[in-house]
């Protein structure tokens, strides 16, 4: 799951990791009160900033023509322009696709008089099974860019997650982006309260870019300027309040309905769509859909006891997303009752008419029983003995559906 900059924010101030006065809004009256409010404090610029799961916004441009999710304002005025212009848009940039991202909520901050942006991450480092936390001088670029072309730029810190990020390495990672002298053991206990907040969290990706050495009338301080956080879904139900963050807007519509009926599905761009329980079957089941030459349309793991109404809630997602050439069901019944998995479809094809072939594979407990109820069903159903009796009719099936779709 991801949230808002604005949220990884305020779970960020919790471990004292500072970043710009402001808050969140979700229309423009009350965008332009927390600006009133910022200036009134002797700010001399605000800055709006679209929140959107999605990086790149600066550059972005709003199907409008409005160009930048991130603006600067010097007068309310100006603030109450772009708010206007900003609520309800789509915002396109680098990670939102072609269709872009709709804006419905703004943060508005005190802008920064920014002198240097860093790059700071903290994230899983699968290789060595640890935390790692990542910093470059280069920062508010893209940092896939920077690894592939200037690689020694990057910084890293492997954590013991036994003992955290120690204190030494904190001040060697500063250090490493040229904090000297006071502001060098600032910038540390920020990096120890980034890495806390990875930890507390059990967040996958906690990754600030910029963070910034700011000009203040009373010296320089570092801050925060962007938030990004990401959190391992199946440590979620420790975190209610992170939990609460959740915003199924900027989700999947058809992911968000599977996941009501506690069902994992991922979309995926081919043309055979798969209902499978187990999720190593179902990564199994769109290997071999590759192999005889198709494309997975999508994983669905209805999971290892589903019932009647998880199947037919799954077919249904994967019946109302694009155009399928062919449906794959393929279900080894351990805990699973075939015969269950047969009543599921059935019920989703009353409901739903099924214009495309579907293979069905039943093996393991009741799989008689669940072929005899889809034989009398009527329902133009082939049937498949093995896995890859069943993914070659699939693919087969696929083929000359799309040239009779071609022909008419
Ligand atoms: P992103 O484009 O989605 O990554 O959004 P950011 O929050 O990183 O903003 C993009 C860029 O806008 C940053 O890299 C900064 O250069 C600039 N920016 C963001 N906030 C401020 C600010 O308070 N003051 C100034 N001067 N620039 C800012
Ligand atoms: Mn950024």
């Amino acid at each position: 799951m991801n949230i808002h900059e604005y949220q990884a924010k305020l779970l960020l101030a919790k471990n004292g990791v500072p970043a710009p006065a402001g808050s969140a809004c979700t229309t423009v009256g009350e965008a332009v009160v927390i600006a009133e409010k910022l200036f009134a404090s002797g700010q001399k610029q605000v800055i709006v900033k679209a929140q959107i799961h999605a990086g790149g916004r600066g550059k972005g441009v709003f199907k409008s023509g409005l160009h930048g999710g991130v603006k600067l304002c010097k007068t309310v005025d100006d603030v109450y322009r772009n708010a206007k212009a900003m609520f309800g848009q789509m915002l396109v940039t680098k990670q939102t696709g072609p269709e872009g991202r709709r804006v419905s909520r703004l943060l508005i901050e005190s802008a920064s008089a920014i002198k240097r942006e860093c790059y700071l991450a903290v994230l899983l480092d699968r290789t060595t099974s640890r935390p790692v936390m990542m910093v470059s001088t280069e920062g508010g670029m893209d940092i896939e860019e920077i690894a592939e072309k200037t690689p020694e730029k990057i910084i890293r810190e492997t954590i013991d997650p036994a003992i955290g990020l120690m204190p030494y390495q904190a001040r060697k990672l500063a250090f490493s982006l040229g904090f000297t002298g006071d502001l060098l053991h600032q910038a540390s206990k920020l990096l120890q309260g980034v890495y806390r907040t990875w930890e507390q969290n059990e967040a996958t990706l906690v990754e600030t870019n910029p963070l910034c050495l700011v000009e203040q009338p009373d010296g320089t301080v570092s801050l925060v300027v962007d938030a990004k956080m990401s959190f391992d879904d199946n440590a979620l139900f420790r975190h209610p309040e992170i939990r609460q963050m959740r915003d199924l807007a900027e989700e999947s519509p058809l992911e968000t309905e599977a996941s009501k009926f506690n069902l994992n599905y991922i979309k995926l761009d081919g043309d055979i769509a798969c209902l499978v329980n187990g999720a190593g079957l179902a990564m199994a089941t769109m290997d071999i859909i590759v192999h005889y030459g198709g494309r997975p349309a999508n994983f669905l793991d209805v999971g290892g006891s589903a019932s009647r109404e998880q199947v037919a809630a799954g077919l249904k997602i994967i019946l109302s997303g694009a155009r399928m050439q062919a449906i794959l069901v393929n279900i080894f019944g351990g805990i699973m009752q075939c015969d269950t998995i047969a009543h599921g479809i059935l019920a989703a094809a009353r409901e739903n008419s099924l214009t495309c072939p579907v293979v069905v594979r039943l093996a393991g407990t009741n799989a008689d029983l669940g072929r005899k109820i889809l034989l009398e069903s009527g329902l133009p159903l082939l049937s498949a003995d093995s896995l890859a009796e069943a993914a070659d009719k699939a693919v087969k099936a696929a083929v000359s559906n799309r040239s009779q779709m071609a022909a008419c």
